[in-house]
């Protein structure tokens, strides 16, 4: 055996969790994705999905997807920078930056690898990168390929990061990046605060709209036109994971960044473009996410029974305000217990452990979908309270 394989040979941890029989990780789904899946042959109740628009299975996008791969072909066999740029990329970026309220706009391929590519290529040796410390792992990733100093400051504490400003060079880039809606938690950024901030200290903006798109604001446009701040704040992202019902994602700022980032950013450079059917999907999907009213507010009917319904029972869920609920375990074993005894009841959600979360608040994490009904959350709460009292996470 080699030194390598003799070092990762001591990696047994998913090895215990399935002879307990509770490993969480890659159930299989066999049926077409809803609030409703089959797994194995078996009706399972879906409250892990981020399609919080509930469009994932939507005719419309499915068609779309259709036509451009039968007019595009199957994919682009390049990137952007060079044989790579179709014109529905560019029609993409045009109609995300007009949504967001932005000069212009660049389509990536994933969500993540706008992060990497972003945060590591907007600032150099001399300038500040400052986090909150529950940013999403691709800012993480992005900040750490960075060659500028790096600061973090405790989740959403805002006096924390007024310490972090102060220390920095009043005259150096000082970019903030935070979630707007972070994504295990469910609570929302102090934007209101964090811009009061950056005008302070003369520092710039980032935020991940992730979670937000769909969900929040004026035809769904996020966090940030939600508190009424989008020119505020100076670099947007977001995924067409998630409410966009696809995969990819974009970064939207005034065109001096943009030009920068098409010219700069490794990720958009070296890597092929997104699919012609994925590029499709989501023009679809946002202008469905854009005119839908009644879907987002199915969406906010069910969150809103939903974290009363989950309050009521006894459950904590600390300071969540979107569809994302966070039932705290605090525990990582009985993180993956409670999981597969949901599973056991026809409940699919998933399990929050480190690094996902800090050690001491283990959770399992429900999602909602605009398409989800109230007898499906009173199933859920139903059973979720038996599997906690079982487990006495739940007195
Ligand atoms: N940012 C946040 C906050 C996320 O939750 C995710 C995905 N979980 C990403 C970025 C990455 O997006 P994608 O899945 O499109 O790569």
């Amino acid at each position: 055996m080699g030194l390598l394989q003799e070092k990762l040979s001591k990696y047994r941890l998913p090895q215990k969790y399935q002879a307990e029989g509770v490993y969480p990780y890659f159930r299989e789904i066999d049926s077409h994705q809803d609030t409703e899946v089959l797994m194995d042959g078996k009706k399972v109740l879906m409250f892990g999905s981020n399609s919080y628009m509930g469009l994932t299975y939507d005719q419309r996008i499915i068609n779309a997807a259709i036509e451009a791969t039968k007019k595009y072909g199957t994919g682009c066999a390049g990137s952007r920078f060079l044989n790579g740029t179709l014109d529905i990329h560019v029609q993409l970026e045009k109609e995300l930056a007009e949504y967001v309220g932005k000069d212009d706009a660049l389509v990536y391929s994933t969500g993540f690898s706008v992060n990497e590519g972003v945060v590591s290529c907007l600032t150099d040796r001399n300038d500040y990168i400052i986090c909150d410390d529950r940013d999403h792992a691709s800012i993480v990733d992005g900040r750490r390929l960075s060659f500028s100093t790096q600061l973090k400051f405790k989740h959403n504490d805002m006096e924390a990061l007024e310490k972090e400003l102060k220390r920095c060079n009043p005259d150096a880039v000082k970019l903030i990046v935070v979630d707007g809606v972070f994504s295990m938690e469910g609570d929302l950024a102090n934007l209101p605060e964090i811009v009061r901030l950056k005008e302070k200290y003369n520092a710039s903006i980032m935020v991940d709209e992730a979670h937000g798109l769909g969900v929040f604001g004026h035809q769904g446009k996020g966090v940030c036109d939600y508190f009424g701040l989008t020119d505020e704040v100076d670099v947007i992202m977001g995924t067409f994971s998630k409410s966009l019902a696809s995969i990819g994602g974009f970064v939207a700022a005034d065109h001096d960044t943009i030009n920068w980032l098409r010219h700069n950013s490794r990720t958009y450079i070296f890597s092929a473009s997104l699919t012609p059917a994925s590029t499709a999907a989501a023009i679809e999907a946002l202008h469905i996410i854009k005119e839908d009213e009644q879907r987002r507010k199915n969406l906010w009917d069910i969150t809103n029974y939903a974290l009363d319904r989950f309050r009521n029972a006894g459950f904590e869920i600390g300071n969540t305000s979107s569809p994302i609920i966070p039932l705290y375990v605090r525990d990582v074993d009985k993180t993956f217990a409670v999981t597969k005894l949901a599973f056991d009841e026809g409940i699919f959600i998933n399990p929050v452990i480190p690094p996902a979360c800090a050690p001491q608040d283990t959770l399992v994490r429900v999602a909602l979908m605009a398409t989800h009904t109230k007898e499906q959350i009173d199933y859920a709460v139903e059973h979720l309270v038996k599997c906690f009292k079982q487990l006495d996470i739940l007195k």
